[in-house]
């Protein structure tokens, strides 16, 4: 099943590179493989991944303590400061910074471990009420102050659309989040670089990779639904 699904997910992110005129390598895929077991990561290891994706702090750590080395791991969820210990030193990539608070968690458990850490701000641009994330507003500010933290670096932006029947109802939103790191680049601040922009999920990453996204996270499309009343 794995296998099958992701030749799928493989094939319609070329196809939306090709209909955006984008090169293939400039999108990376994330397998999001959060509640899913070890076994299920190691076939589609085996299959040539080697990024997944995780948003619960010490099920990323489990996960990355007994699989291969040379996976990346990618924190997607929301942080609590008190769980940061696990993941600094193990994501490659925490997506889901949105507040100096947790900043500071981050750039203190990285001064401890010695260690530089790589960060996304998460934005919340469709400003759902139920939703972690900076408003779009708030982003730039945000940005400079993380950006005065010398064991944290900020390499881009991170949105969760909302959930919709059609893709294209996401399409501004994506829009919005890439003029965002446009803007934000043209500011040139120290430690921050704006290469990365993780948007599009299994219901709408064609769409986003249309709008310039650089990593999509895709869960469901390769491992199935989740169950999470058996986990
Ligand atoms: C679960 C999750 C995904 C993957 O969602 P699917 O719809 O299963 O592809 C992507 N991003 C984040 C932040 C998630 O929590």
């Amino acid at each position: 099943m794995i296998q099958d699904n992701l030749k799928n997910v493989q094939e319609k992110i070329d196809a939306a590179c090709e209909r955006s005129g984008r090169k293939r390598e400039d999108v990376a895929l994330i397998c999001v493989s959060k509640t899913k077991p070890a076994e299920m990561i190691k076939e589609a290891y085996a299959l040539g991944e080697r990024e997944f994706g995780e948003n619960k702090a010490q099920e990323m750590k489990e996960k990355h303590d007994m699989l291969p080395t040379d996976i990346h791991w990618h924190f997607i969820g929301h942080l609590q400061t008190n769980k940061v210990k696990y993941v600094v030193g193990r994501a490659d990539l925490i997506h889901s910074v949105d507040s100096l608070h947790l900043a500071e968690a981050i750039e203190a458990e990285s001064v401890k471990k010695d260690v530089i850490t790589h960060i996304l701000v998460e934005v919340n641009v469709a400003e759902e009420e139920s939703k972690f994330g900076i408003f779009l507003e708030e982003t730039v500010n945000l940005v400079k102050e993380i950006a005065k933290l010398p064991h944290i670096r900020i390499d881009g932006l991170m949105t969760i659309a909302p959930f919709v029947e059609n893709p294209e109802e996401n399409r501004m939103i994506f829009r919005k989040l890439r003029e965002l790191s446009v803007d934000i680049r043209s500011k040139n601040i120290d430690n921050v670089s704006m290469g990365i922009l993780s948007m599009g999920m299994t219901n709408d990453y064609e769409v986003a990779i249309e709008e310039g996204a650089t990593y999509v996270r895709v869960g469901t499309g390769i491992f199935g639904e989740r169950n999470y009343n058996i986990k």
